[in-house]
Parts: C-alpha cells; structure tokens; sequence
C-alpha cells in the first residue's frame, strides 16, 4: 500500500535535516515543493525580481507539478515523503480530495513546531539572523492539520521528536475550504478571460482608429496607427507601449516637451507627486495610465 508523508511548515524549521534523519533510509520518494516552485520560474524566465501575480502562477503551476508526481507514486504503489508549506487547511485539502482519488493510501503529516532557541539557530546558521521575528509572525498563521482534512496520523514535531496529535475533528472546515477554492477557481478564470479580453483589445489597435492626442500642442485625430505613424506621430503602438510612459506627440512637437522629458529629468528620485504637474499633465498621465481604452472615446480626455 502506498504511502505519502507530508512534512510542513515555516523557513527554516529543520523539515529537510528532519526528512533526512527520519526516512532517507528508507525505500521512498522525497519530493520538495521549493524545486517545483524553481523550476515553474525557470520555465516563467525569470530568476529574480518576479513580479507577484507571477510568482502567484509559478506557485499554483508548481503545486500542480508537484501534485502529478505525488499521484504518479500512489498509483505505483510507493513511499513519498514531501516538504511543503502549506500553511492552510484549504491547500492541504485541495491535494488529499486528488490523492483518496487515487487508491488506498495513508497519508500523514509531520508539522515542523522547533522551540524558539532551537529555531534561532537554525536561522543562523543560514545567515537569516534578522528574520526571526518575520519568520515567527509567518508560523502564526499556518493552521494546525484537524484530522477533518482527511490525514490519518498528524503530529506535531518538537526538537526532532514527532508527537501523535489529533485535535478534535472539525467537520466545518471542510466545507469552508471547498468553497474558498471554487471562489479562488472561479476568480482565476475571471482573471484569465479580462487578461485575454485585454490582449484582443491590444491586438485590434494595430488595426482600428482611435483617439491620438498630442500631450504639447493639443491636437487630437481619430486615425489609424498606420496613418499615424505616417504622417509623424509618436504614438503606440508604433511608437512605445500603452499604459507605459514616454512622448504622445504630433509630427510637429519635441519630445522634449513632454512629461517623459520632464521625468527623465528628474534623475535623482525618478519619482513624481501629482502636485508637481499641472492640469494638463495630470490629464496626459491618467489617459496613459489608462491606455488603450482611454484612446476610445473623445469625451473626458478632450484637453
Ligand atoms: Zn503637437
């Protein structure tokens, strides 16, 4: 019979030494979610500064990954043990609902609970010193496994030793979590289908008219991109990127003029308040800012 071991919980509360010490002698598979969070990453191209609703989907890619491997094992009969986070009830049960799916399993979890000396110096000696107290305040949200998730052996491991601990069942969180993950499913699919909207709206532009505002001189036509780009203006999406600051001018203005010229000015804090700006800039930096949908309709943009 297959078996999975979920050993869970903060940075740096000792799972992998604790892995290594309790099961590597044995015949299992150790799979860790941080090398299937890399990976997702590696294939998003990113290696650092992601931005979050990145990291958001290479997380939930990641978890799936993870997911199908875990499933592969049972199906083939094996030990996994796994190192996780999964500070919430509703991750934990999201994955126990596909895995009962699967066949006769058991499935434990190990929740990592280091005293504090103990976890100080693990931190330390992963040269995080200063992030003790951040670290304590992320612990205080993981919620303990209830037997109710579906685990049939929970415990809590204190200085290395693993501790039988079944709470009393909550049958009611159960619920609760299923409904938090078919709002959250139901809200990546809304995300998905504005982002694909968004994209179309993106791609109609190269073709149909819109409004061309020069942000110096005030003249405005409702033409083309083409025949913008033909008679000189500086405009997306010929010209740089909507929604991203640089010169909106006629065939006959200086970029010199603009408010792009006035930002890259600035160089020592690259950064406005809206008070710097007067009325018509103001006005130039809202339309940007609400590109391309703010180049569809004359009215509130006239300047
Ligand atoms: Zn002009």
């Amino acid at each position: 019979m297959s078996s999975i071991t979920f050993v869970i919980g903060a940075t740096a509360s000792g799972k992998s030494f604790y892995i290594n010490e309790m099961f590597s002698q044995e015949d299992v598979d150790i799979l860790n979610a941080y090398d299937y969070q890399q990976r997702a990453y590696d294939e998003a191209g990113y290696e650092d500064a992601i931005p979050i609703s990145v990291q958001k989907k290479c997380v939930m890619k990641a978890n799936s990954m993870l997911l199908e491997d875990i499933l592969r094992d049972v199906k083939a009969g094996k030990k996994v043990v796994v190192e996780q986070t999964f500070y919430k009830a509703k991750r934990r049960i999201a994955y126990i609902d596909e895995i009962r799916k699967c066949g006769d399993v058991t499935i434990d979890v190990h929740v990592m609970c280091p005293d504090d000396d103990r976890w100080k110096m693990n931190i330390q000696k992963r040269g995080l010193d200063d992030r003790f107290e951040y670290y304590k305040a992320i612990e205080a949200e993981i919620e303990f496994p209830n037997p109710s998730e579906g685990f049939d052996n929970i415990f809590a491991v204190k200085n290395g030793k693993p501790v039988l601990r079944m709470d009393d069942p909550k049958p009611e969180i159960v619920d609760i979590a299923r409904k938090e993950l078919q709002k959250e499913a139901e809200m990546i699919k809304a995300e998905d289908a504005r982002r694909e909207e968004k994209e179309k709206l993106i791609e109609s532009m190269k073709k149909r008219p819109f409004w061309h505002y020069c942000e110096v001189c005030g003249k405005k036509e409702y033409i083309t991109a083409e025949q913008a780009y033909m008679s000189g203006w500086d405009y997306p999406p010929h010209i740089g990127m909507f929604g991203v600051l640089s010169p909106r001018t006629c065939g006959n203005c200086s970029d010199m003029d603009t408010l792009w010229a006035k930002f890259i000015a600035k160089d020592e804090s690259n950064c406005f308040t809206t008070s710097e700006l007067n009325e018509s800039e103001r006005k130039t930096l809202q339309r940007i800012k609400g590109e391309p949908e703010s180049l569809l309709t004359e009215d509130a943009w006239d300047l």
